[in-house]
């Protein structure tokens, strides 16, 4: 089986921790039988030194035409002054736009080995907790009308949330097929004792959860679900909610985890074609150091394998490479107790997952 990647190393840290990546997709491909060929394109503040803009053309239907792209991370101090439309990020919405994609899959889960990292209290973390937060991308008060005008108390601004039966059933339904692969369990978020919109997400996701008899769907309103990450959070396996919701609890789910250095992300739309990328940001403070931890692009890489080409026994191989390095102890910077554990450089780490592979 042979697939095309498109590579966006882009600012800070990102080549370091994309480089890492393709060594280890390279000893995958090699052990599974597969192959790989990949095409670099620039993107972000690289892409405006280069171009001048922030997501060039040939970027685009470079990625077009890849079968998935894996991104590093974009931005820097460097390009911070530009004007919004100049600036690096404005290429992490051009690429979603142009490859519609529209679910946002986050999985947060605690790694036993660093139960230390986590910030919750000792008997929850003895429970420990794997969820999947599945969020609506390109819909919502995001994408609204909004403006600003005179209100009754003078000058006001005002945003609109607003969501399709249409772009419902499919988050619903990338969901419902998540769970499928999981433990077959959603809780839907929603606000339904307020919003309109909440009420119509709520009937559309037990309509479509019709389709699907061996999953179960649980409703939870948003203030709730806050406060259950905290909790109990090993009640959850997959999550749906709509863009606001979601930006607002997968920042929670990965505060709760321990580490952004491990934490992968995939967007996907319809077909297989995805983008897969680290949560982190381009780290400018460790960039060019080898000391980024590139365990969440090498977890970004095995969910490619999964949910783009299928190859489940491989992403199975990387998850479990990566596990056992962190049971054996290997540690980056970001992970470590500097006192007790001997910190490993990025290149280091990746060869530990490679030699476990
Ligand atoms: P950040 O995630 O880049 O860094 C926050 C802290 O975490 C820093 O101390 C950093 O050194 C550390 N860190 C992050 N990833 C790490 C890793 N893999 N290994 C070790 N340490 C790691 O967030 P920030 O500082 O708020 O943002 C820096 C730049 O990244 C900004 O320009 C921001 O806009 C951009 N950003 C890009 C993306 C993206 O490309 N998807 C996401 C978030 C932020």
């Amino acid at each position: 089986m042979s697939y095309q990647i498109a590579l966006i190393k882009g600012d800070g840290i990102g080549p370091e921790i994309v480089e890492s990546t393709v060594r280890v997709l390279d000893k995958a491909a090699e052990k599974y039988g597969l192959s790989f060929s990949y095409q670099s394109y620039p993107a972000g503040g690289c892409a405006i030194d280069l171009t001048g803009e922030p997501l060039p053309k040939e970027t685009v239907e470079g990625c077009l035409a890849a079968d998935s792209v894996l991104l590093g991370a974009v931005g820097g101090p460097k390009w911070d002054t530009l004007p919004g439309s100049l600036r690096p990020e404005k290429a992490l919405l051009g690429l979603r736009s142009a490859l519609g994609l529209y679910t946002n899959l986050r999985p947060a889960r605690l790694y036993p080995a660093l139960k230390d990292a986590c910030p919750l209290r000792a008997d929850i973390v003895a429970k420990g907790f794997d969820l999947l937060m599945v969020r609506e991308l390109t819909g919502g008060i995001y994408f609204g009308d909004r403006g600003r005008r005179d209100g009754k108390y003078g000058p006001e601004a005002w945003d609109t949330e607003a969501y399709s039966v249409m772009e419902i059933e499919r988050i619903a339904r990338a969901a419902l097929e998540a769970a499928r692969k999981r433990r077959k369990s959603v809780i839907s978020i929603d606000k339904a004792n307020v919003l309109e919109t909440s009420r119509l997400w709520r009937e559309t996701v037990h309509r479509v959860a019709e389709d699907y008899p061996d999953v179960t769907v649980e409703d939870m309103l948003v203030d709730n679900a806050a406060m259950q990450l905290v909790r109990n959070p090993s009640r959850f396996d997959v999550v749906v909610t709509s863009n606001m919701f979601g930006d607002i609890l997968s920042d929670e789910a990965s505060q709760i985890s321990g580490s952004i250095g491990l934490l992968p992300s995939a967007s996907l739309g319809e077909g297989k074609r995805g983008l897969y990328e680290p949560i982190h940001g381009s780290a400018p403070d460790i960039a060019g150091q080898n000391k980024a931890n590139p365990l969440a692009t090498i977890l970004s890489a095995a969910m490619m394998l999964r949910y783009a080409f299928d190859q489940d026994a491989a992403a199975d191989a990387i998850e479990a490479a990566v596990d056992a390095c962190l049971l054996d102890g290997c540690r980056t910077a970001d992970i470590a107790d500097a006192h007790t554990e001997r910190v490993l450089t990025c290149t280091g780490m990746t060869e530990e997952v490679i030699r476990r592979l």
